[in-house]
């Protein structure tokens, strides 16, 4: 059973074009998903050693088009992917679908110095060393001990080799690296609205309206970091796992509010989403949020929002 407080923001929230298949996938099985790890190895022995192992992938074609080599397998055949070689030596990578649109929207050049503000586990920072071709210079921050030190050895497994990680509050950073950083990554902290099993009540025990306002209290200062940390000209892509509008459209307005930031549009591959709101409750929101994308859950792919934020050059 989801929360009621909960079913009733994501009625209102959910266009009723996707909102059939999006109540289906809090309570069906999920398909899972990876990478093959492009740093290290190549796609084609890797998928053949993996069907020899009894495991089905199937291409993912928009991620493909993309050159990201994304698979996906029925649920199934997680147990067996989660422990294979493959996943052991970082060949592979097992990742959310929604969480591989956030590299790819923000299309780091090989070039670029980089900065992941919220990165462990990591997996979002490997596949931008992968866009990069392991060049340039990822900075990938994690302030929480343990995740920092997973994030580190997720890296080293996966062979990437142009980032240094910092254990520290990404709320500092903005003051610390003022105007540094051709392209930020903030996958915020927030509710992991997306992760809801409608089977598992764990996933939503800590859940409760005052819970999302304190994530969107941190996310608020987290962004204000993030721009700030960024040079004139570069590109900020804000993202969460969260349906919640405080953590989203309202995290971003508040960045309007505060800076000289322009949101672009956020081309995204997929069918299953639709443009950010302009209107919650009873508060009107800036319009250029429509820019901005909420993506929908499916059996495939988990719900997400991504902002693409540029500031002036
Ligand atoms: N980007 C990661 C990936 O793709 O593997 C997932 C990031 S997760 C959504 C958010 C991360 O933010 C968590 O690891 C959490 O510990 C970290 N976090 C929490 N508070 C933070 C803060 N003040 N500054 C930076 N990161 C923070």
């Amino acid at each position: 059973m989801l929360p009621d407080d909960f079913l009733d923001r994501f009625h209102q929230l959910c266009p009723d074009a996707q909102k059939d298949t999006a109540l289906a996938s809090f309570a069906e099985p999920k398909s899972v998903s990876f990478r093959v790890n492009q740093l290290q190895a190549e796609p084609e022995p890797v998928v053949a050693a993996l069907v020899d192992q009894g495991v089905d992938p199937e291409p993912v074609v928009w991620a493909q088009d993309q050159d990201i080599a994304a698979f996906t397998c029925g649920p199934e055949q997680r147990e067996a992917l989660t422990h294979s070689a493959e996943a052991e030596s970082g060949d592979i990578y097992i990742q959310s679908l929604s969480s591989m649109l956030a590299p790819a929207l923000l299309t780091p050049a090989s070039d670029d110095w980089v900065l992941d503000l919220a990165a462990a586990p990591g997996g979002k920072t490997i596949l931008l060393a992968e866009m990069m071709g392991n060049q340039g210079q990822i900075s990938a921050v994690e302030p929480v001990r343990n995740r920092f030190f997973r994030l580190k050895s997720n890296l080293e497994r996966c062979g990437v080799d142009n980032t240094r990680v910092y254990m520290k509050d990404g709320r500092a950073v903005g003051r610390l690296k003022p105007e540094s950083f051709d392209r930020v990554l903030l996958d915020a902290p927030c509710s992991s609205e997306s992760r809801f099993r409608a089977d598992d009540p764990g996933s939503t025990f800590h859940w409760n309206l005052r819970k999302v306002k304190e994530c969107a209290r941190k996310q608020q200062r987290l962004i204000l970091s993030a721009f700030d940390a960024l040079k004139p000209g570069g590109t900020l892509c804000y993202c969460t796992c969260s349906y919640s509008p405080e953590e989203n459209e309202q995290v971003v307005s508040h960045l309007l509010k505060k800076r000289d930031a322009a949101l672009l549009p956020t081309e995204l591959p997929i069918d299953n989403c639709s443009p950010g709101i302009t209107q919650w409750q009873d508060k009107s929101l800036p319009e250029e949020l429509a820019h901005t994308r909420r993506v929908w859950p499916t059996a495939d792919m988990d719900g997400f929002y991504l902002a693409l934020i540029a500031k002036a050059a």
